[in-house]
């Protein structure tokens, strides 16, 4: 037996109750089986969208595959007719899509056993003992991998996605499919790709993803940009690996959740293809961040990235080679604040953090911890024109005039040069200034 929650059961009887067949079904399903916390739950029925949308008056239905959906508590619940199999991504319209009279041909068109479950809480329908392949912890197509890849080329990327998000294998069968049928993905639309390789990036084991995705040969079409790092050697540098290894390493050590700085750790370093050069017997990488920033750039944009997104993978890559050194002056910590902004600060050291330990260096450096701390100090005081050596009084004093909006100005115009180079903020030298920016 499955155990559902109970406004999941409640929602399956109101169904059920006008005389239709109704059961959860998918995503959810599969990870109470196995203990996960679920998200957004999928129903199944013989009922059409117009007859739940008469049974669930608050429902909306507003997209091409005859999904209807529902606000319950804070979950949305979505319920779609028994479909047969239409092409997933490219049915346009309604109309398109054939109506199926039973679960098991409902379930005949999904993509893996473990996502073919059905249930209602007492019964389970599974003709692919998809339980089976749970508790074993593999991924395998419903019936034909070969038929199944060739209806949906995304499904080719969902089979990794799930194995690096539950840590499953995919079956032998499965996976020579995939490698059989790599070309499939090309004909996916680039917004699909995307939110998988997003998925796959949040998911627990990123770098088995990607590197998965790399073994059967799709990052190819994915990110061309960083496949070209393998074998990328960096020789006579404290690497040990080649480029692509150590892009790997990094990820599966970085510290931070996010998916944007996962993947910025992924091509921090995708400007060393282009950039390497061996001078007297040792590999050089110059301007690579600056390289690998545009590469990573053209990669949001192919991957309809938003702006937001974007920018911080950009930013993240072209700002990659700061210094800790602890002779840095305020003023450089404050430079970096700038480049980076105050929000990425701690983004940019995890980048860091990966970095080091996707090369074999130790953990964090004395000189880590005490950048991070001067940035948390640096960015407790933002001088204002109240911190200048100088004030109103001495600008009268010195240009012989009465209070006035001058003396505002003069002092911001202090200001300006101080904030480049706190250096300059020194008595002697400001009252020379008063006369100089009058
Ligand atoms: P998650 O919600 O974590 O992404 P999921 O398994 O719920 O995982 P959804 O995309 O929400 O995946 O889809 C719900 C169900 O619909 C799946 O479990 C599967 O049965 C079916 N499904 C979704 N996308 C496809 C597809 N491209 N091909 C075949 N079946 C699919
Ligand atoms: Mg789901």
């Amino acid at each position: 037996m499955i155990t559902l929650p109970s406004e999941v059961k409640k929602f399956i009887q109101t169904i059920r109750e006008v005389g239709f067949e109704c059961y959860a079904v998918g995503g959810s399903v599969r990870d109470t089986i196995l203990g996960r916390p679920t998200h957004g739950w999928d129903f199944t029925t013989s009922a059409t969208p117009q007859e739940i949308q008469k049974i669930l008056p608050d429902s909306y239905y507003n997209n091409n595959f005859g999904t209807v959906g529902v606000k319950v508590a804070d979950d949305i619940f979505e319920i779609t007719t028994y479909r047969r199999e239409g092409k997933y991504s490219d049915v346009r319209h309604p109309d398109e899509i054939s109506w199926a009279k039973t679960i098991e041909e409902d379930l005949a068109r999904r993509d893996f056993a473990m996502n073919a479950i059905a249930t209602d809480g007492e019964k389970i329908v599974d003709p692919y003992n998809g339980q089976k392949d749970i508790a074993a912890k593999i991924i395998r197509c419903v019936g034909n991998p070969g038929d199944r890849f060739a209806e949906d080329g995304l499904r080719l990327m969902r089979a990794i996605r799930f194995a690096s998000q539950l840590g499953f294998t995919i079956e032998e069968a499965t996976w020579q499919a995939i490698t059989k049928n790599l070309g499939l993905i090309t004909k996916v639309s680039s917004e699909r790709v995307r939110d998988e390789l997003i998925k796959i990036l949040a998911s627990d084991f990123p770098a088995d993803g990607v590197k998965l995705l790399h073994t059967a040969g799709l990052l190819d079409h994915i990110l061309p940009e960083l496949t070209k790092a393998v074998g990328v050697d960096q020789k006579g540098t404290h690497h040990v690996d080649d480029v692509f290894t150590h892009s790997l390493k990094a990820l599966a050590a970085c510290p931070n959740p996010n998916w944007v700085v996962r993947l910025a750790v992924l091509l921090h370093d995708v400007g060393k293809p282009v950039t390497y050069k061996e001078v007297a017997g040792r590999a050089t990488f110059h301007g690579h961040e600056v390289v690998g920033a545009r590469v990573a750039r053209n990669i949001a944009d192919r991957l309809h990235f938003s702006k937001e997104d974007r920018e911080k993978l950009y930013m993240l890559v072209r700002w990659h080679m700061f210094s800790v050194s602890e002779f840095l002056t305020d003023a450089a910590i404050r430079r970096f604040i700038r480049r980076v902004g105050p929000d990425n600060t701690t983004d940019m050291l995890d980048l860091r953090t990966a970095d080091r330990l996707g090369s074999g260096t130790p953990k964090t450096s004395w000189r880590h911890e005490q950048f991070r701390q001067r940035i948390i100090e640096v960015q407790k005081h933002i001088p204002s024109v109240n911190d200048l050596k100088v004030d109103g009084h001495d600008v009268m004093k010195v240009l012989g005039i009465a209070p006035g909006p001058r003396v505002g100005i003069i002092l911001s115009k202090l200001f300006a040069e101080i904030s480049e180079d706190p250096a300059k903020n020194d008595r002697e030298h400001l009252l020379k200034q008063i006369k100089a920016v009058k």
